[in-house]
This record gives C-alpha cells, structure tokens and sequence, in this order.
C-alpha cells in the first residue's frame, strides 16, 4: 500500500470555517474521533503518532493524515506501520486548512476508521488559527523549547485540550522549569490537560492512551443516540 499525495493550496477564498464545521458534522456522522497534533518543527509529532500507533488496543482502527510543506518522508513512516495515510503537500503553505481536509476526507472510508490523527505542518504560529473540523486540538511542546513559549505563542495554548510536554527524558540537561510552564498555560487555559511524556523513553504516554481511549468510547456513545 503507497501513501496518496494531495498537493493543495490554501483555500484564499476564505470560508475556512464553514468548510470546518462541513467536516466536523462529516466525522460526527461516522462516528471518527479526529485530533489535530500541533508544535513546532522537531517537537516530536511524528514520534508521537507512530508511538500512539503501537500503543492503541488492536480494534482500534487509526489513520493519519500528514501536513507538510513537502516530502512524503512522515507519511512512508506511518505507512511502514501498516496503517492507513495521506499526505497533504501545503506547496509553501505554513499551515492546513479545512479545504485540505476536505480533500484528504474524500479519499477516506471513513466508515472504517475510529480515530483520525491530523499531523499540521510545523509552525507554532498559524496552526492555531485554522479550524479543520477536528473534535480536539493537541498542542505538543518539547523541553528543548523552553518553559517561556505560552508566553511568546500565548493561542496555540489557549486552543489546546491537551498539552503534551515532550522530551521529559533531557529535563536534567535543560533550564526548563515544569511549574514555570505549567503555571503560564493554566494561566491562558485553566482547563487544559497538561501531559508530561517522553516519545523516546516511553514515559507518560500511558496516560495519552488512556485519554485518547476515553475520547475514542465518547465518541461512538455520543452518536449512538442519533
Ligand atoms: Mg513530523
Ligand atoms: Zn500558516
């Protein structure tokens, strides 16, 4: 199985939120789970999508759509794990927006799918300002950063639902301080979820499961009413 390429420009015509919530009541009506993984570029997004990958309980069935600028180098990782991606090419574009997704949606059976993880193109900035349609936006921020980014990215935090702290394992190495940091994003986002977790190590990432999991059995109860 190849990974599909979609080279999409950004949408100037605007109306990105309406495309979203297009996509939103899309993924509602299959009953997929949708996240949009946001950081910076080497933050660890993609360490953290092929980790949740080999975590997820087998019948979970997960597929992934990849944002870069270029390449397909993301998506052959994903693809090497058996799991079904798409790779969205943004031709310079520093951000995905809800027609790419769009797009990507059409070329999915979305039927068989549980959980859509969204890998948005390495940028700190803009990310945050584009709705996709997904139902959680994950922020991931990694030690080598530093603690002072809520305060010089201040929407990206305030948008999250869940902020991963990534690379926990070179916190002895770092002048990184944890109160610090998690004091300045309750600050913006006092109901966000702070997770401290290590991609490499393994630390941690149980409780993104666990997260994830919950969400994913939310999901499906919540559309079985309709
Ligand atoms: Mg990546
Ligand atoms: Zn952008």
């Amino acid at each position: 199985m190849g990974v599909k390429v979609l080279t999409i420009k950004e949408n100037i015509l605007g109306a990105n939120e309406e495309i979203a919530s297009r996509n939103q009541e899309r993924l509602d009506k299959h009953r997929v789970l949708t996240v949009n993984i946001m950081s910076s570029p080497g933050a660890g997004k993609t360490s953290l999508i092929l980790q949740t990958i080999d975590r997820l309980k087998p019948e979970i069935r997960v597929t992934v759509i990849e944002g870069d600028i270029a390449s397909t180098v993301d998506a052959d990782k994903v693809n090497q794990r058996g799991v079904p991606v798409i790779q969205i090419n943004t031709d310079g574009g520093c951000h995905l927006d809800a027609n790419m997704i769009e797009n990507a949606l059409n070329n999915l059976p979305l039927e068989e799918i549980d959980l859509l993880l969204i890998e948005n193109v390495g940028n700190l900035v803009c990310p945050a300002e584009f709705a996709l349609g997904e139902h959680k936006k994950v922020m991931l921020l990694s030690t080598p950063e530093g603690d002072d980014k809520p305060y010089k990215y201040p929407l990206m935090f305030t948008e999250a639902d869940v902020v991963l702290v990534n690379k926990v394992d070179l916190l002895p190495y770092l002048d990184f301080n944890v109160n610090t940091f998690n004091k300045a994003v309750t600050g913006l986002n006092p109901d966000v979820k702070i997770l401290p977790v290590s991609c490499q190590t393994g630390e941690g990432l149980d409780a993104w499961l666990s997260w994830l999991e919950a969400e994913i059995k939310e999901t499906k109860k919540r559309q079985t009413g309709r």
